[in-house]
């Protein structure tokens, strides 16, 4: 093993990323080092390149950057037990503390002290990570090291599309992002009725039905009520997955819900928005926020469908060599692409 490696680095505080040698990260007793093989680019990584006003506040310079990944461990910690060198694997980027309530009793995904891979600390955009050997999943062959690097996105849909009973409910969906369109996958395979997912994107509702059996609606042209009708639907959609951050989505999500009906929020609005509070009430509907993964549920049920059918790999629409970096963030930047994965193993 060399002592530098490659790393996409946030190394000035303005637009863009750069490729630099790095020291080889060195692990305590308690971590492992990955060999990175191949990582996934985040709307958070583009956050990051753009360096709006979210990552200035953040991101700490200079930091590697990037949590989705897939790799092999190549070194263990003194302490670690139950792990071996040569396991693939993929890993939870965020890091836990163990003393919070929550996280003592178990719930570590709502941990207060969470910091991220990536974000808060050194990432995974590199030919190394450190990483608690706590955080590491072990990926069996089913799983490739491509969807081993989106599995961190697919959690947050997985997460999301399972915070109510989807069995033989209509679903809706709004915003065809990767994660709303896997989460709308999800939704199938799990056995709803009706998934509808919407976007005014057309190039993402294209995707998205390559990727999942769903409707797709573009609500630039076409009326929520009109869908509901088309599709024989009495009342309305039983359960919203708000994945776009959009005001107008989730206004539209309310109205097209029943009564008693429920939403799982993952999109983040910009700054506040105002929301029509009373029809909520009225409505009788339950709202639960989204963050992260559950540790390890989310891991564990996801990696189970996987194994069990669950296909998600056509929303990886782009696959670059790591000296390509830049040509994969400009896929992304471009709102065209759905999942953008880069190979750390092509010699870089
Ligand atoms: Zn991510």
């Amino acid at each position: 093993m060399h002592n530098t490696m490659q790393a996409l680095v946030k190394s000035e505080p303005r637009e863009g990323l750069w490729l630099r040698q790095e020291p080889v990260p060195e692990i305590g007793p308690d971590d492992v080092l990955i060999r990175v093989r191949k990582t996934g680019i985040c709307g958070t990584d583009v956050h990051i390149w753009n360096w709006d006003d979210w990552a200035q506040r953040t991101v700490p310079v200079p930091l590697i950057t990037g949590h989705e990944f897939a790799g092999e461990i190549v070194e263990l910690g003194r302490d670690v037990q139950g792990l071996e060198l040569g396991q693939r694997c993929s890993g939870e980027g965020h890091l836990i503390g163990h003393t919070s309530r929550q996280s003592r009793a178990g719930k570590f995904h709502l941990d207060p002290e969470t910091r991220g891979i990536g974000v808060n600390e050194p990432g995974a955009f590199a030919e190394y990570l450190r990483l608690p050997a706590f955080n590491v999943v072990p990926l069996s062959e089913a799983i490739d090291d491509e969807i081993g690097a989106i599995l961190d996105p697919l959690g947050n849909a997985v997460h999301t599309a399972l915070s109510f009973d989807l069995v033989g409910e209509d679903v809706l969906i709004t915003g065809a992002g990767p994660i709303g369109i896997m989460a709308a996958a999800v939704a199938r395979h799990v056995g709803a009725r009706h998934v509808v997912i919407t976007d005014v994107n057309p190039d993402r509702l294209a995707l998205a039905a390559e990727v999942a059996d769903v409707v797709p609606v573009n609500v630039a042209q076409e009326d929520m009520g009109d869908v509901k009708a088309r599709l024989k639907l009495k009342q309305g959609f039983d359960v919203g997955l708000e994945m776009s951050g959009s005001q107008a989505a989730l206004d539209q999500m309310v109205e097209a819900l029943v009564m008693g009906g429920r939403i799982a929020l993952l999109g983040i609005p910009p700054g506040k928005s105002p929301v029509d509070w009373s029809r909520i009430v009225f409505k009788a509907i339950t709202i639960k926020g989204v963050y992260g993964r559950e540790i390890f549920e989310t891991w564990y049920k996801m990696i189970a469908m996987l194994e069990n059918g669950l296909d998600v790999r056509r929303v990886i629409t782009h696959r670059f060599p790591v000296a390509r970096f830049e040509e994969g963030f400009a896929a992304m930047r471009s709102g065209r692409s759905g999942k953008v994965v880069l190979d750390w193993t092509a010699g870089v």
